[in-house]
């Protein structure tokens, strides 16, 4: 039995033939982290009496011959989604000790599909960064090679899932913290459309930005974690009240006359040889199989960057407000409240949270709202505009996830400029609304995971899985280094 390379379907088949129950399932990923977390760093936290109860609940419900999508299978969730009665902390010192007395809406229904939570995944503090060095408590290491880091926010996610320490984990991407370190780390990461999956529950950094999404290490599995996890809620306003398709239906078809969007402005300066090479060679993969490769422009994309900057910046400082020593997490005493406030937030958040908070102050303050917050919704408008223009002549738009590979612990720590220009390809995206995808597309000459950036139309999810089924077919890129096959 080949645990580790099974998909999600695989693994349901061995559990409803009892050829494994849950609870084994279970050991074998809580005994795998013990086994590799000590050097990945992927999981902040096991939750293993928590897990073994779910596996428990799973095989007496198989026993009884229910059956659900993920019953009795083990993930691993990046530790900003609120999970009742255990600990959520966002990685940051702020809310270390914080217990939600309630569940997200996405973990609800992971419960509902019958999942086993394993534990709870490294991120960059508040999800802000590209690296998860901005982790109050650890580094996560790139499964590929450990020196460098396996990007961010997600990281703990895409290097759990690529080193085998779960099948699937949930993350969030607000400008590409899904799909960045899905790239980095060689496995599939999708940002659906936004308003496709609720944020209920979700820790805010940027909420019109924010979306919660799947990773994975087949087209197969993502599919199917995003069936579980769409759909509409009345608890999230900004949640799009949309059936949600039988992903699955998508797998399997080819993409004979599928209209693909080259965008010329995404050969940037700074985009590393082998990635740009990779990225033409898989445009290539893509017109073998029977896709029409046409030319579109977004000529806003170079102001996507300072947009977002500003965007993000202005939602953080005042979603962050609300984290005073009051009622979530750390509580510094003080002379009077005032300093007790200002103390919890000195000690409580890190430097890149408040660099944001800082610079978000200022864009919202007064007299500079126009100049900058209105502006930059402005120019958002016309960044999400290029790509309806763009979708006027193609079905899907193909690029690259970030323009270059893993890069070393410690690089890009002094110069947050460089670490920002590491999302310059997934920022518009968020910025539009629309679902993108990262697939796994090869490496670099260093063995290095390179990414390929599928983006949808609104709530084209099921055409971006068909071509990224296509493309897994025909490149059959391996997802977990050898080393870590034991
Ligand atoms: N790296 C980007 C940032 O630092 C995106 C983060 C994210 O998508 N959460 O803001």
């Amino acid at each position: 039995m080949d645990i580790l390379n099974s998909t999600i379907a695989q693994l349901r088949e061995m559990l409803k033939k009892k050829e494994i129950s849950s609870v084994e399932l279970t050991r074998y990923y809580l005994d795998r982290i013990g086994k590799y977390n000590g050097e990945i760093l992927a999981y902040l936290r096991t939750t293993d009496d928590y897990a073994m109860k779910m596996a428990r609940e799973a095989d007496e419900k198989i026993a009884r011959g229910e059956d659900a999508p993920l019953l009795g299978v083990p993930l691993g969730m990046k530790d900003i989604l609120c999970t009742k009665g255990i600990e959520t902390t966002c990685a940051s010192s702020i809310l270390k000790g914080f217990v939600p007395p309630y569940d997200a809406t996405v973990i609800r229904k992971l419960k509902e599909a019958g999942f086993v939570h394993l534990g709870r995944l490294n991120m960059d503090e508040f999800a802000m960064g590209s690296s998860t060095e901005n982790s109050a408590f650890q580094t996560t290491a790139n499964p590929w090679d450990t020196s460098r880091i396996p990007g961010g926010s997600s990281g703990g996610s895409a290097a759990a899932v690529a080193s085998g320490l779960c099948v699937s984990a949930l993350g969030t991407d607000t400008g590409g913290s899904i799909r960045q370190p899905a790239s980095l780390c060689g496995v599939i990461g999708m940002k659906p459309t936004y308003g496709r999956v609720s944020r209920y529950g979700l820790i805010a950094f940027a909420s019109s930005l924010d979306q919660i999404g799947p990773f994975s290490r087949t087209v197969s599995d993502c599919a199917t974690m995003l069936g579980v996890i769409a759909g509409h809620d009345p608890l999230d306003s900004t949640s799009i009240p949309e059936p949600v398709p039988d992903y699955h239906s998508f797998l399997g078809r080819d993409i004979k006359g599928l209209k693909v969007g080259i965008p010329g402005e995404y050969f940037v300066e700074g985009m590393e040889e082998d990635v740009r090479k990779n990225y033409e060679e898989n445009l290539q993969a893509l017109k073998d199989q029977g896709a029409e490769l046409v030319d579109v422009s977004l000529p806003h994309t170079r102001h996507a960057v300072a947009t977002y900057y500003i965007i993000c910046t202005a939602e953080a400082s005042s979603n962050l407000a609300r984290y005073d020593g009051v009622k979530y997490g750390l509580r510094e005493e003080g002379k009077d409240i005032i300093d007790m406030y200002k103390k919890t937030r000195f000690k409580g958040f890190g430097k890149e949270v408040k660099r944001r908070i800082i610079l978000g102050t200022y864009v919202l303050s007064s007299g500079y709202y126009d100049a900058y917050y209105r502006k930059a919704g402005k120019v958002r408008t016309l960044i999400r505009r290029d790509f309806d223009d763009a979708f006027a002549s193609c079905d899907l738009i193909v690029t690259p996830v970030s323009p270059t590979t893993a890069f070393k612990v410690g690089e890009r720590l002094e110069d947050p400029l460089t670490m920002y220009l590491s999302d310059i390809f997934t920022i518009p995206v968020n910025l539009a609304g629309l679902p993108g995808i990262s697939i796994p597309g090869g490496f670099d000459s260093r063995g290095l995971p390179i990414g390929l950036q599928i983006i949808g139309k609104p709530l084209d999810e099921g055409r971006m899985l068909q071509a990224a089924h296509v493309f897994e077919s025909v490149k059959k890129v391996p997802t977990i280094p050898e080393r870590l096959m034991g």
